[in-house]
Parts: structure tokens; C-alpha cells; sequence
């Protein structure tokens, strides 16, 4: 049973929000840490953290303080003029990255909307190479160039005709990239770590292997990092934990721990391709997101943070291994960091309930993959309390 004040807000939901989500049911008003409460006062671990959003948890003081004294500063200003905080924020990304230079947005499909741009941009000056080359089972947002980009259909269906440009190989095959590569490819796309697609890491020598490829034949490599990035596989870009640099990536989710900001970030070699007039965004780097994003930094490299993502990670994917020896439906645990899925030998949307039923809550990924995305800042009884309500909801599956 909802109180008053919760159904008041799910039939105002029914009435007037589009419904482009399936119905959620279960209302939030209020975090900390690693725990949300509902508005019947009930309490949950979050292990979904606002789709690897939250890394930081919820309200973290560091960000919540930085918020609120940049609104009661500046607020927005416009590209038109400079603000102190944006050429803070960009010159953190390159400092603890590559050299080079930043342009910010406001989501992840349009911080891969720039990196499209970008690459067609810098084609249109090499010999008129204008196509990008992705991955099967990839995703990279809904507008009409990033679902064009997403390896994944189903997604597209009824939104034709689809963006020219495109086209798709298997994820981790290093041969089906080069034969793809035409004289008017621009650059090859992916995730180092699929998310959405089911938390499938690029291997070592693939990564390695894509880069020389991109090498020898004069294209951009991009990395989309909106899920991966920002400390989730336990190093604060993805590209680090392979020692593979892209030519140009984007970051979204946990760049602002939930205040919406998003980067794309171009080698020093690429800094004049997208040049006055050739790409903007209104909302892009205002002083309040970028404090947001200034102070994610900031405690992601100075607190522990990654160490703690790392040490976490390698614990929770040892207890999940257990659960795979436990049950004969858990196929596969794998992932990097706190970038962690168990594949199921069946639809993982059929766990969720059971798991939000024990106050746990979690995420799909692919068909059959349970993901967990923790905050980055989870302890070991975290853990232990997680792998406990798996544990719980899979015997009660199975038994069903
Ligand atoms: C979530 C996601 C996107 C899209 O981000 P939005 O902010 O929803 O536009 C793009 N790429 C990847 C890898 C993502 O996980």
C-alpha cells in the first residue's frame, strides 16, 4: 500500500508524463550514499545508482556544496562570454588524461552526437571520408545520429529512415573492423566496456589491435566513454586501464553525479577541427554544471575513490563467482572495476522485482545480464549485502 502522498504523485505521473518508460511504480524522495528511501519510508541499497550516475552515491557533500554555492554565484551566462568554471573543469579532463581540448554538452547522446560531428568534420578534409564504423550490440543514445551509431535494432524500429553512415561488426573481432574499412571510413566508434549491450569488455588485444588498425589506415579511433568513464572500471577514463588512447572520446553519466553535464574531449592534434560556428550548445559548460563536474573530480582523484572502486570491484566479482558455482542459471560474471554483470540463462527483468522486493535495487543489460553499477564509494558489507539478496531472490527464481 502507497501512502496518500505517493499515489498522488504516481496518478499525476498517469496523467501527465509521456510514458516513453515502462511503468515504474516505486517513488524516491530522497539519498545518501549508497541508500535511496521511498516515499513510504522504506530504504534500499542502490546498486543501479541513477543508471551509473550517482559514482560519488547520493548528495554527496562535496557536490552538493559546490552546487549550491555556485547557484547562489552564476548560474548561466552562455558561450557568447567566459565563466571561470568551465576552463577549470576542461583543464582537470586533460591534466588527468591527453592533451588536448574539451567541448561540453549537456547528455551522452549528444556529447556522441560531437563525436560523430567531429569525425565528419575531420573527414570532410581527408579525402571526403564521411562513415563511422561501430559495434554490434553497442549503444550510443536515442537521438536520430546515435541511434544510427547503436548496434541494437530493436531501438531504431518505427524511427526510419535510418541516418546514413553507418554500419555494424562484431564487438572484440578484430578482423571484421579491418574488412570494413572503405576509403571513405572516418573513424571506428565503441565502448572499451559495452554497458547497455551487456557489460562485455573489449579484451586487451582487441583494443591494442583496433588502435594500430586505425593507425595504419589514417581513421579516428572514438571512445565512447559515457558509462565507462569516469573512474566506473576503477581508473578515471576506460582507456587507461588498457593503456590505449583514443583520438577523441565522450563522458556523460558520471561526469556531474546526476547534475547533467557532458564532455567531449579531442586530442591536442584535432583541437581545430570543429571551428567557430561549426558546433554549439546553449546550455554547454555553464558555470553551475561545471562546478558540478569540477568537484566529481576532484574527490574521484583525490579521496581513494578509484582504489576503493578497484578493491570493491575485485571483492564483489568474487562473491558473484560464488553465486555462478551456487546455480547452474548464473552463466558468466564479468565485467571491470564496479562496471559488474552476472549472465543469466534467463531475461534478468525477472530478477528485478524479486531484488527490489528485499530493498536491493540493480539494472538489465542485454536479454539476460544482470548489471551492477554500484557507487564507487560502497564498503565491503555493501557487498556482502548485495550477494546476500541475489543469493536470496535466485533461490526463490529457481524454486518458482
Ligand atoms: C547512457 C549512454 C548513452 C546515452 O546517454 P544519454 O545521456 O542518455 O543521452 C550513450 N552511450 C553510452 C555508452 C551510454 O551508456
Amino acid at each position: 500500500m502507497h501512502t496518500a502522498l505517493t499515489q498522488k504523485s504516481i496518478d499525476l505521473y498517469d496523467r501527465y508524463v509521456m510514458k516513453t518508460y515502462p511503468k515504474a511504480d516505486i517513488l524516491f524522495t530522497r539519498g545518501a550514499g549508497c541508500r535511496l528511501w521511498d516515499g513510504d519510508g522504506r530504504e534500499y541499497l542502490d546498486f543501479a545508482a541513477g543508471i551509473a550516475v550517482c559514482s560519488l552515491g547520493h548528495c554527496h557533500p562535496a557536490v552538493t556544496r559546490a552546487i549550491a554555492e555556485q547557484a547562489g554565484t552564476l548560474v548561466h551566462v552562455s558561450n557568447l562570454y567566459m565563466n571561470q568554471r568551465q576552463p577549470e573543469l576542461a583543464e582537470k579532463l586533460i591534466r588527468n588524461g591527453f592533451d588536448g581540448v574539451c567541448f561540453f554538452c549537456n547528455s551522452g547522446a549528444e556529447a556522441n552526437e560531437g563525436l560523430i560531428k567531429l569525425a565528419r568534420k575531420w573527414g570532410s578534409a581527408h579525402g571526403g571520408k564521411y562513415e563511422i564504423i561501430a559495434m554490434a550490440d553497442s549503444f550510443h543514445g536515442r537521438t536520430l545520429a546515435t541511434l544510427a551509431a547503436t548496434g541494437r535494432s530493436k531501438y531504431r524500429k518505427g524511427f526510419e529512415p535510418d541516418t546514413l553512415g553507418f554500419q555494424h561488426v562484431p564487438f572484440n573481432d578484430l578482423e571484421a573492423a579491418r574488412n570494413a574499412i572503405t576509403e571513405k571510413t572516418a573513424a571506428i566508434l565503441l565502448e572499451p566496456v559495452q554497458g547497455e549491450g551487456g557489460i562485455i569488455p573489449a579484451t586487451q588485444e582487441y583494443l591494442e589491435g583496433v588502435r594500430k588498425l586505425c593507425d595504419e589506415k589514417g581513421i579516428l579511433l572514438l571512445f565512447d566513454e559515457v558509462q565507462c568513464g569516469m573512474g566506473r572500471t576503477g581508473t578515471l577514463f576506460a582507456w587507461q586501464g588498457y593503456g590505449v588512447q583514443p583520438d577523441a572520446l565522450s563522458l556523460a553519466k558520471a561526469l556531474g553525479n546526476g547534475y547533467p553535464i557532458a564532455a567531449l574531449v579531442a586530442q591536442r592534434k584535432l583541437e581545430n577541427v570543429l571551428t567557430p560556428g561549426t558546433h554549439a550548445s546553449t546550455f554547454g559548460g555553464t558555470p553551475l554544471a561545471c562546478a558540478a563536474a569540477c568537484a566529481v573530480i576532484d574527490t574521484l582523484t583525490q579521496g581513494g575513490v578509484l582504489e576503493n572502486c578497484r578493491r570493491q570491484g575485485a571483492y564483489l566479482m568474487k562473491r558473484l563467482l560464488e553465486l555462478k558455482e551456487k546455480y547452474a542459471c548464473v552463466r558468466d560474471v564479468r565485467g571491470k572495476g564496479l562496471m559488474l554483470g552476472v549472465v543469466l540463462d534467463f531475461p534478468a527483468t525477472e530478477l528485478l522485482g524479486l531484488l527490489r522486493e528485499k530493498g536491493f535495487l540493480a539494472l538489465s543489460a542485454g536479454e539476460t545480464v544482470l548489471r551492477l553499477v554500484p557507487p564507487l564509494i560502497i564498503t565491503k558489507e555493501d557487498c556482502d549485502q548485495a550477494v546476500s539478496c541475489i543469493d536470496a531472490a535466485l533461490a526463490e527464481y529457481t524454486k518458482k
